[in-house]
């Protein structure tokens, strides 16, 4: 956090890469050498708004940083398309405009994990038919054959990065499970920002 630089620019935490832009803007056409007729305290005014205005651009423009933590307040959201691509899979979020670029998510979502019973094969010990000597797989009862079990789960995310309209963050290993090879795919989450979610959500 940039505190000296937001305030040397008059702005708030969590300013938008455009209100930072505009500020600058603003400050330089006060204090620009070139047209302002202050004098050297004016050239120092623009040197440290210059400054600040790089600052907090090159902060804005941070990746996203995701972390795991306890859920605290969560921002109302709803999910607004889901789709699979192999293993992974993405998810679009309609999220109320969050004040502060910093917020938390609580994601419901369903975490696979191979099937303890038939240890992700899919099939429990087979039966012998003695008529006809076939042996006869049978498909594991508890996962349905399909070699893994989903758990509802859900998964705290805090995003640290200001986003304007839209931001995309991917979490590795919270998508689909292939039991088989014990493979796991990511979800890949798009916020949309709104200023209001439907009513009856
Ligand atoms: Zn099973």
């Amino acid at each position: 956090m940039n505190v000296r630089a937001y305030r040397e620019l008059n702005l708030k935490k969590g300013a938008t890469e455009m209100e930072i832009k505009a500020a600058f803007r603003k400050l330089a056409k006060e204090h620009h050498p070139d047209t302002s007729q202050g004098g050297p305290a004016d050239v120092e005014k623009f040197r440290t708004a210059y400054q600040a205005y790089q600052a907090l651009l090159k902060e804005t423009q941070k990746k996203a940083k995701i972390e795991f933590s306890a859920p605290v307040s969560p921002t109302p959201f709803r999910f607004e398309s889901q789709k699979k691509h192999g293993l992974d899979l993405y998810v679009e979020i309609a999220l109320v405009r969050p004040l502060s670029s910093e917020f938390e998510i609580i994601l419901p979502f369903t975490a696979h994990e191979a099937c303890p019973r038939c240890l992700g094969q899919g099939q429990t010990l087979g039966r012998l038919n003695f008529e006809s000597q076939i042996y006869r797989p049978q498909t594991c009862p508890k996962c349905q054959g399909q070699g893994a079990i989903g758990q509802s789960k859900h998964l705290t995310v805090k995003v640290t990065e200001p986003m304007s309209q839209r931001g995309k963050f991917r979490l590795r290993g919270a998508g689909g499970y292939l039991p088989s090879q014990a493979k796991r795919g990511d979800l890949i989450v798009t916020l949309r920002f709104v200023d209001s979610l439907p009513v009856g959500n």
